[in-house]
């Protein structure tokens, strides 16, 4: 106690937990990616839309459904309804009625509406162009956001989905518990040039290769390079770390 007062004591300080890191190196991260740029070199993604708008809608609705069940739906809604302006004038019963092939069609046909509704009301009938005005839209979350910027205005981003998150971990290239705590390690190990497709590169070889049951790692381009637990095929990992006494001297 001092002059009558009681001194708080200061709240121990918690170590921060030691952030996993990337196992891989800047050549082996460029290597990985000048690969994926070969193989791929203009990716697109599989949502089928026709501005920005339907694009919203169609990655909204691609919650928890495939890009091709999504796009059965849609390819008939699209045609009525490509404005926000027709979309509200079909009204949620007809929107129900064009998605109900996909899962919880109720509550996002509810959201389309009311999505349509404030871009109206708030935006001038325009999709707006920033992460932050994106995410006030009904049924649109931090994913979807990403991926409108990046498909729609040609902005770098990075939408984690379940096959990003699922790579990352995998591969321990950004291993996170969270699709945040990954987008973010992701964003800081990609080289620049290549942030712009990456989005696409790592969900075409999680949809196609990588897959969640069993990697296709007979058929994968960068077996070579993978250091996941997981690999299926005996072409070697390289060594995780080598000392550099074991080179001579670079000419
Ligand atoms: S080698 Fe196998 S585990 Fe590694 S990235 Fe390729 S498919 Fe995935």
């Amino acid at each position: 106690m001092e002059n009558g007062t009681i001194k708080k004591k200061a709240a121990p300080r918690r170590k921060a937990p030691a952030r996993p890191k990337s196992l891989y190196s800047q050549d082996e991260l460029k290597e990985i990616f000048r690969r994926f740029s070969i193989q791929r070199p203009e990716p697109k993604g599989e949502l089928e839309h026709v501005n920005p708008f339907t694009l919203v809608v169609a990655v909204a609705l691609s919650a928890q459904a495939t890009d091709a069940g999504v796009n059965k739906a849609t390819r008939a809604l699209f045609k009525v309804a490509d404005t926000p302006e027709k979309m509200l004038a079909l009204g949620e019963e007809k929107v129900r009625d064009y998605i109900k092939t996909i899962g919880l069609y109720r509550n996002k046909a509810k959201n389309v509406i009311a999505l349509g509704q404030m871009l109206v009301d708030r935006f001038g009938g325009e999709v707006p162009r920033t992460r932050e005005e994106l995410v006030m839209l009904p049924g649109v979350g931090r994913k979807t956001a990403n991926v409108v910027l990046s498909m729609a205005f040609g902005e770098a981003t990075l939408a984690v989905d379940t096959h990003i998150f699922r790579i990352a971990n995998r591969l321990r290239l950004a291993p996170g518990k969270t699709p945040d705590e990954v987008e973010d390690r992701l964003i800081r190990i990609i080289p620049d040039e290549y942030l712009y497709h990456a989005h696409h590169w790592l969900i075409l070889h999680g949809r196609y290769c990588c897959k969640a049951r069993r990697p296709e790692c007979e058929h994968c381009i960068i077996a070579d390079l993978c250091k996941s637990p997981e690999k299926t095929c005996d072409v070697p990992a390289p060594l995780v770390e080598l000392p550099p006494q074991l080179f001579g001297p670079t000419p």
